[in-house]
């Protein structure tokens, strides 16, 4: 009996034991469950937040330096109105801008559109006028009836600012440019720094416009994480954050972090219900069963299980759903960049001993796809584009992984055995193939891609570093013309670096002027004398190092400055020719090289005669210099500039022929002077053979014309001798002289 009791005394103690056990294995697990789960959605968050900002900012500074430029080339007066309406109308088609104003220093203001406003009452307009570029609180617009942000910078003339120039982005339009929605399921919004809403999309409960984040979750349930006062803590001090809150019944995930402009946040909100439908109602179902079933236990416990499993697979394959919106990218639906990095990653690290290779690339000149035939057909093409590389994918059954980044450029990561990827040919047939793919959308438009390539070191696996890599890589063949792969060279960091610096010494360096002035001298091939030069810029350190143009001129068409460089080369030639004429020097012509860019002024060719007639120089004396390739790009918008500038009475120039869409017959309808013939022509073994009938053809063809022909960067006697038995007029290249300094020139050649 004592016996019998004892046993039944044990074996309670055993079951309660046993059931305290198992109920604490089962809390921790459900828990750590759920703490993975959400930890896993929060990191899709950050990358997705740190992605949206790094979008935003991108876009705002790039456009704030292209107002800042623009502005250095418009100013408002009532007698220019009409002038700056136009220009404002085209300068708006090449932008993002809904619209700009350009007002004077009383707030006067036209817009694009042509309506006259009043700024004078706008703290925008008042900060451009103190001499800041902002941008400003959302307001309502009267010129599109819509509620816009602008970005507003000063216009000077000199020390003073005289007017301001204003570019108003429509808050609608922020959603396709900035902050896309995830289908709903995770959105973000813009806020202050004190959590009022400055742009939210409409397709949510949580906060509107002109409503308050912390207003909005001062009702709502804290859960984990940062409370509502670290939130408001941690904005206030420009810190980032997340949290989880429960607001009506619905769970919350909150990611927030600065975007670094105006003390303005990026929020992004995902319903927790997207990862757990339920969270709760199993909690509660297995507690009653516990309880109630006590002797059931054993059952209970695989149900339990059971139930665990089910739920943890139905977390998970809704958390995928929220994956599926926030890592593909909706047009193409390849995958982007967040979601390329973290499956390469798994790559890297799950196969460390394989080699693998980056790459990435992009139409060469997408840009004119769009201009030429639309914005529709560019997306057309992108879709094409994206078909075409999914499909090789899986016909080479790729090891690797792939996205689509923005636009037109796309990633791929592939193991090395995947020669395609390794060799220049393959790639040009690559080219070839995808041409040959895209023909039935734009007929005979040749498609050619730029590409950056990285090849990893064996166990290589920061995805972030190697993605940045790549993008280097990419950046140079851009740059630089590369016809086949960039391959990535630590020196691209420095030069990237490099560049930082340079952006930020330019503005100091023009006003020290330490860009200077060089000439070459153009040789008649039958005098063999001196007939003129072509003005060539130089960066003069304040170390004395002088920096060639390629070092900084593709940097500066990025980033506009050239338009502002350019008008101080053609300043100082300016300046060069009337000391000649007033010293009575030998007075020859000078060219002058000018970006594109240009061509969006229609106050280019004023500007120019203005300046040419401050120092009392005759056109004829100044020669301009465009290259071959924007006349592809806009023949009828180029046709009207050069047949002002020749009515002016200056030279005009060719630049570059043979490198671009080389098109003689374009020639005869426009009024070009001078045909420069690129050097590729003399230095590329591709050239030589083909190069000779080429070049003999254009001869004749110019002759024709009555074009002059200059043959540029010859260096060789043999080549000097061709150009002189096909007729060439003039050649400028090291056989005869290096540029020089402007005073070594005059000394030499202008005595
Ligand atoms: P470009 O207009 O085609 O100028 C000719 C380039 O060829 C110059 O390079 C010149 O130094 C180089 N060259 C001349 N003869 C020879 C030769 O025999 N052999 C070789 N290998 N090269 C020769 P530079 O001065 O480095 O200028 C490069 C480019 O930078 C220019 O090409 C032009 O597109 C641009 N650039 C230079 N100054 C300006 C400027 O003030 N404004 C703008 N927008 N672009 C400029
Ligand atoms: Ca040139
Ligand atoms: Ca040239």
């Amino acid at each position: 009996m004592y016996f019998k009791k004892s046993k039944f005394f044990l074996l309670s103690i055993f079951l309660i034991f046993f059931l305290s056990a198992l109920f604490l294995c089962f809390f921790i697990y459900q828990n750590a469950l759920e703490k993975n789960l959400n930890q896993t959605a929060f990191e899709t968050l950050e990358e997705l937040i740190t992605q949206q900002k790094l979008n935003f900012n991108e876009r705002v500074d790039a456009d704030m330096k292209s107002i800042k430029n623009l502005a250095n080339f418009v100013c408002y007066s009532p007698d220019n109105r009409d002038v700056m309406v136009s220009l404002g109308a085209s300068l708006v088609q090449n932008t993002n801008f809904d619209y700009l104003l350009l007002s004077d220093q009383n707030g006067h203001a036209i817009s694009s559109n042509g309506l006259n406003l009043d700024l004078q009452s706008r703290s925008y307009f008042q900060a451009a006028l103190k001499g800041e570029t902002i941008l400003s609180q959302p307001s309502f617009s009267s010129v599109n009836n819509s509620l816009v942000i602008s970005l507003a910078t000063p216009i000077y003339r000199g020390e003073q600012v005289v007017g301001v120039l204003a570019a108003a982005y429509k808050l609608s339009d922020l959603s396709d440019l900035i902050l896309p929605s995830y289908g709903g399921r995770a959105f973000a919004f813009i806020t202050d720094r004190e959590g009022s809403v400055i742009y939210s999309p409409n397709n949510q409960t949580l906060v509107s416009y002109q409503q308050n984040l912390f207003d909005s979750i001062s009702k709502a349930e804290f859960i984990q994480y940062d409370t509502r006062d670290d939130m408001i803590k941690k904005t206030h001090e420009q810190r980032g954050g997340k949290s989880l809150f429960s607001v009506q019944n619905h769970k919350l995930l909150i990611q927030y972090a600065p975007l670094d402009i105006n003390g303005w946040y990026i929020v992004m909100v995902a319903p927790e219900s997207v990862i757990s439908t339920q969270a709760d109602s199993i909690a509660k179902d297995s507690t009653t069963l516990t309880g109630s079933v006590l002797a059931l236990f054993s059952l209970l416990t695989i149900y339990t299980l059971y139930l665990q499993k089910k739920h943890s697979d139905e977390k998970l394959a809704s958390l995928s759903e929220l994956e599926t919106v926030a890592y593909y990218d909706s047009l193409t639906t390849l995958p982007n960049l967040p979601k390329f990095k973290r499956d390469a990653k798994e790559i890297l690290l799950a196969h460390p001993d394989r080699r693998y290779v980056i790459l990435k690339f992009d139409i060469h000149n997408f840009k004119i796809i769009n201009e030429l035939y639309g914005f529709e057909m560019g997306n057309t093409v992108i879709c094409a584009m994206a078909n075409f590389i999914s499909k090789m994918a899986k016909d080479r059954n790729l090891i690797g992984t792939l996205a689509r980044v923005t636009a037109d450029e796309f990633l791929i990561l592939a193991e090395t055995d995947d020669a395609l990827f390794l060799q220049s040919d393959t790639l040009i047939a690559f080219d070839d193939k995808l041409h040959e793919a895209l023909t039935h959308i734009i007929g005979a438009h040749r498609i050619e891609c730029r590409y950056g390539r990285y090849l990893l070191d064996l166990g290589e696996n920061d995805i972030t570093n190697i993605v940045e890599k790549v993008n280097l890589a990419h950046r140079v063949a851009k740059d630089e013309q590369t016809k086949y792969a960039c391959d990535y060279h630590h020196s691209f960091k420095d030069r990237a670096l490099r560049e930082a610096d340079i952006e930020n010494r330019m503005e100091s360096a023009l006003a020290t002027e330490e860009f200077t002035v060089f000439l070459q001298p153009k040789y008649d091939l039958q005098t063999e004398l001196v007939v003129g030069a072509e003005a060539l810029v130089r960066w003069r350190e304040s170390t004395g190092a002088l920096l060639p143009p390629s070092e900084f001129i593709p940097l500066f068409e990025r980033n506009g400055f050239i338009l502002t460089l350019d008008m101080y080369v053609f300043e100082h030639v300016c300046q060069l020719l009337s000391r000649c004429m007033q010293e009575h020097r030998t007075l020859l012509p000078i060219s002058v090289n000018f970006s594109k860019l240009h061509l969006t002024n229609l106050n280019f060719v004023k500007n120019l005669s203005k300046l040419a007639d401050k120092y009392q120089v005759p056109k004829k004396w100044i020669e301009i210099e465009l290259t071959e390739s924007i006349l592809f790009n806009n023949e009828e918008a180029f046709g009207i500039i050069l047949h002002q500038l020749h009515s002016e009475g200056f030279t005009l120039s060719m630049d570059d022929f043979g490198t671009g869409y080389s098109s003689l017959g374009l020639l005869k309808n426009l009024p070009v002077d001078v045909l420069k013939i690129d050097k590729v022509f003399f230095s590329d073994t591709i050239y030589k053979d083909r190069g000779k009938l080429v070049l003999e053809s254009v001869m004749q063809m110019a002759r024709k014309l009555n074009i002059c022909t200059v043959a540029e960067g010859v260096e060789r006697k043999d080549d000097i001798d061709f150009l002189r038995a096909v007729g060439c007029d003039i050649v400028q290249g090291y056989y005869f002289s290096m540029p020089i300094s402007s005073e070594e020139y005059l000394k030499k050649f202008a005595p």
